[in-house]
């Protein structure tokens, strides 16, 4: 039932050649033969026609689950620019797009290998979806791919004015005692957010690294109040 609907949807996408004969060999040491980076497929040993660019999750061959591609980054397996303004609305499409190829829940009739490599797909999706999703975690992967990470206990470079403002936030929400005060709060720490959302947008368009690196840090810094404030929140 899934196979064919798998087929017709993989058709749509373009993404399953239609010259292909629906037979599979059995594999046989499957695992230990299968190698993420090469054009061959691990199960038939067919090579894809070409070099391997993109999407190729199913040898046109066999029709065999491939494993992984390791050299693809979040940007690549969500098909999107790798920049800092992504458009949710295709993030999420092609989220559901590719769960709909890999989920473990496709693959409970075939073999041990592509079960696991289906495992495999699906974390790395949900990963790279969480990760471009939200702004501060987009920058934060945006640096970690130019080798640049921010370490815990920056406070010690941040600018006082920062620091105080981030305190004064605290103390507000320390003393907060109704639901109004931490909405308060909370929309006040949203305001920020966008500012900073805007200032990074800027900054990785000029390619300015070091200033984005600022602007995360302190995007960070709000990220933990509005944790905070999700936490007090909830009635004890
Ligand atoms: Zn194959």
């Amino acid at each position: 039932m899934w196979g064919r609907r798998a087929e017709a949807l993989l058709r749509v996408w373009g993404l399953w050649p239609t010259w292909v004969p629906g037979r599979r060999p059995v594999g046989c040491n499957a695992a230990s033969q299968a190698r993420s980076n090469s054009p061959r497929c691990w199960n038939c040993g067919g090579d894809s026609g070409g070099p391997v660019q993109g999407d190729v999750f199913f040898c046109p061959q066999c029709r065999a689950l491939q494993p992984p591609d390791p050299t693809r980054d979040y940007f690549s397996i969500m098909d999107c620019n790798r920049s800092f303004r992504v458009d949710t609305m295709k993030l999420q499409h092609r989220y559901q797009q590719l769960q709909r190829l890999v989920h473990p829940d496709f693959f409970g009739q075939r073999s041990q290998t592509e079960k696991d490599f289906s495992e495999k797909h699906s974390t790395l999706v949900n990963d790279a979806y969480k990760t471009l999703l939200a702004p501060l975690s987009r920058g934060l992967y945006l640096l970690k791919l130019r080798g640049i990470e921010i370490s815990e206990g920056t406070d010690y470079e941040m600018d006082k004015q920062f620091l105080m403002e981030i305190m004064e936030i605290n103390e507000k929400l320390a003393e907060a005692q109704s639901e109004a005060a931490m909405n308060e709060i909370e929309s006040i720490v949203a305001v920020k957010q966008k500012e900073c959302i805007d200032n990074a947008s800027r900054a990785f368009e000029q390619d300015d690294f070091e200033k984005a690196k600022g602007i995360l840090t302190k995007m960070r810094y709000f990220s933990n109040i509005e944790e905070k404030v999700k936490l007090k929140k909830i009635p004890l």
